[in-house]
């Protein structure tokens, strides 16, 4: 049976791992040549990790799974009468069964000009333009505090305070994160270790304190996702690190001077979006009920309401649980992915495939700096602090 999976992303790499073995004849299409490990962007973003840390190929992942054909290639569209994929260069796939795991997007709640001005953190190339950016900012920074005659560190070496409300240096020093979600706390924290720890005592005309990094939220806590005391000890771990936490302020305007929030306006040179996602556009050629984030309605085995043969899972998909909505996470995908393994096995073998697909929550962590994090595991929930 031909099978077409749509993303080599943790729901389609996942789904092709566990047809392994099977009759299954799989093809495996991605825009890149590589799995990301979304998870882990930020590390990368802010130098900690290497690109090659998060990322594998997708052909060394299947090099010894001799039913996977791994196929480099856009897909644009999908012809769900002729039952064939189509991708940019004009080729066609066709299928028997088709898996849709393209992913999401950010959202920018219909003010797509923002992008450009406030970028956000999803592929592998998202991530290399931010921390180029960033080490630009803070470079530029140090060439205008040197231009300017102002030192901060005296012939013996000591530092001597530099006023930080100077108004051709700040805009490049103050990072504002919009969006307190797992994403936006993460970034928030890695940037303020660099800013504040590690990367400040390479510079001699620029200080931690004259940088300023903002977590901009619309609502009126952060991490709204875990419960409200878990919200509360991030936003004060992230504090402790300088982080400024403005929450209930929604953001009105992004353009190359900074931000406009209800609270007024912050200038900065590096606004980085974590707000919202909007599942792929290529959905839209399912032409299938979608939600307010475009992603697909799908019913009870993953599938397309009126076609047994698409299944749509990950962050392209909306399920409702018995708990509500799932998630957009890692988590969600693989289990959904390996859901719908076991359906098309069944139908290969001509067995009773399973009929509902159930999440097992596991929990959820995210981490703050270098050395906190919360996390929730059911009921339970605690924060981590490091050894000593
Ligand atoms: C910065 C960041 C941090 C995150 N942190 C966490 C975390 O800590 N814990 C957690 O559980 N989850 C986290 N997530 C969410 C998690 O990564 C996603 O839920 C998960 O990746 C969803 O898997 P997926 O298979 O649906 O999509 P993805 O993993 O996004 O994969 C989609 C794949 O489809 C490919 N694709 C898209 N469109 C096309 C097309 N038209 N043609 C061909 N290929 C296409 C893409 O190249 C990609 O490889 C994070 C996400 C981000 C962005």
């Amino acid at each position: 049976m031909k099978i077409i999976i749509v993303g080599g992303g943790f729901g389609g790499l996942t789904t092709a791992k566990a047809l392994a073995g099977t009759d299954a004849d799989i093809t495996l299409v991605d825009r890149t040549n590589h799995h990301l490990f979304q998870p882990l962007l930020y590390q990368v973003a802010t130098a900690a990790l290497a690109p090659g840390d998060i990322a594998v190929p997708i052909r060394s992942v299947f090099s010894r799974q001799k039913n996977v054909n791994v196929l480099m290639g856009d897909v644009t569209s999908i012809d769900r009468k002729g039952k064939k994929v189509i991708l940019s260069d004009g080729r066609e796939l066709p299928y028997h069964i088709m898996v849709m795991a393209p992913g999401a997007r950010h959202s920018y709640f219909g003010n797509d000009n923002w992008e450009q001005h406030a970028p956000g953190l999803k592929t592998l190339a998202d991530a290399l333009q931010l921390r180029e950016h960033l080490l630009r900012a803070y470079e530029t920074a140090e060439n205008l505090g040197m231009n300017s005659g102002r030192r901060d560190v005296d012939d013996s070496g000591y530092r001597l305070s530099v006023p930080s409300e100077t108004t051709d240096l700040a805009p490049w020093l103050t990072f504002v994160v919009v969006g307190g979600g797992p994403t936006g706390v993460e970034l928030a924290g890695a940037i303020a270790e660099i800013s504040k720890r590690t990367m400040m005592k390479d510079f001699r005309h620029i200080t931690p304190e004259m940088t300023r990094i903002i977590l901009v939220e619309g609502q009126s806590r952060i991490l709204t996702s875990y419960a409200p005391p878990l919200s509360e000890l991030a936003k004060k771990s992230l504090e402790r690190l300088g982080v400024e936490v403005l929450t209930g302020d929604m953001v009105k305007q992004v353009d190359e001077s900074g931000v406009m929030t209800t609270n007024g306006f912050i200038a900065s040179k590096t606004v980085i979006w974590a707000a919202g996602n909007q599942a792929s556009p290529l959905l839209k050629s399912l032409d299938t009920d979608l939600d307010k984030a475009g992603r697909v309605r799908v019913v009870e085995n993953l599938s397309l309401p009126d076609d047994p043969d698409i299944f749509v899972i990950g962050d392209a998909a909306v399920f409702n649980s018995s708990d509500g909505i799932l998630p957009g996470i890692a988590p969600v995908a693989m289990q959904q992915a390996r859901f719908v393994a076991a359906v098309i096995n069944a139908r290969m073998k001509g067995t009773v495939p399973p009929v509902r697909f159930r999440y097992n929550d596991k929990g959820s962590m995210a981490t703050i700096g270098r050395g906190k994090a919360i996390a929730e595991f059911g009921r339970l929930s605690s924060a981590v602090h490091p050894p000593g």
